[in-house]
């Protein structure tokens, strides 16, 4: 023997050709595959970075992709079939596949949720900003608010005092019928229905012994015990009782008495001229 050929003292070791190219193939696809499971695991480590939202992201999809990462491409096995080993590796890369797939699908919900939970945050904030602008408007009308308005804003036609021989306790506003007769301030209905005299009566109690009266109404729009706010409607113009027109008998009460409605509204800031 001139020549040592040490492939032929074995030959039973020696791979096939078509054994050869499937392992070769084999080893290239793992690698590949390497790279699939770093890239999943790299998605993974980002799902798991994102814990506070990890239990409302899909489980099942993070599951399966991490059971898929955590599995070796272990495919060779002596006794395989070149052909079974195949099928197995591409069955493999496509599970490896969906499983990028699944997890690609996953960030994807999570980033949804995290833009969701910024708009929704976003908008609460919006809200709770209007929410406080809309109490210091509030506030502020609440502030700017006078105390005492006119009842009326129609024509002056009588004022407080003798007339006639007798006391005329109020102040008369010359208005059409049906025109509406406001409340001067925040109050209580203490009187409303028909009295001797004053026709159709409304009665608010201000408080701290301050009441008002207003007359002849044609219509009365409260009832007693109506809490009333400033400007209220409280009755419409009239002609009723000892009225020989339609108008507006207003009065103001201190303590039970009657006081001058004119000069009482200008000391408390009312401008009737
Ligand atoms: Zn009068």
């Amino acid at each position: 023997m001139s020549t040592h050929d040490h492939s032929d003292e074995h030959p039973e070791r020696e791979p096939s050709n078509l054994r050869l190219r499937a392992v070769r193939l084999l080893h290239r696809i793992r690698r590949e595959a390497h790279t699939r499971h770093f890239v999943v695991a790299g998605l993974l480590t980002a799902l798991v970075a994102g814990s506070a939202l990890a239990t409302v992201t899909d489980e099942s999809a993070q599951a399966k992709a991490e059971r898929v990462a955590a599995e070796p491409l272990d495919l060779v096995q002596s006794g395989w079939p070149v052909d079974t080993v195949l099928d197995e590796i591409a069955a493999q890369r496509g599970t490896a596949t969906s499983a990028i797939e699944l997890a690609e699908v996953a960030v994807a919900e999570k980033q949804a949720l995290d833009e969701a939970e910024a708009q929704a945050q976003a908008e609460a904030a919006e809200a709770a900003a209007q929410a406080e602008a809309e109490a210091e408007a509030a506030a502020a009308a609440e502030a700017a608010k006078p105390d005492w308005i006119a009842p009326s804003d129609d024509r002056i036609t009588s004022h407080y005092g003798e007339r006639w021989g007798r006391l005329h306790a109020g102040m008369d506003f010359a208005n059409w019928y049906d025109d509406p007769i406001w409340a001067i301030g925040d109050g209580t209905v203490t009187y409303a229905g028909w009295m001797d005299g004053y026709g159709h009566l409304v009665v608010v109690d201000h408080g701290d012994g301050i009441e008002t009266a207003y007359g002849h109404a044609s219509e009365v729009l409260v009832s007693v015990g109506d809490e009333v706010e400033q400007g209220d409607h409280l009755s419409l113009t009239g002609n009723t009782g000892n009225s020989t027109g339609p108008h507006l008998h207003f009065e103001v009460r201190i303590n039970g008495q009657q006081v001058d409605p004119y000069k009482w509204l200008g000391d408390h800031g009312v401008d009737l001229d």
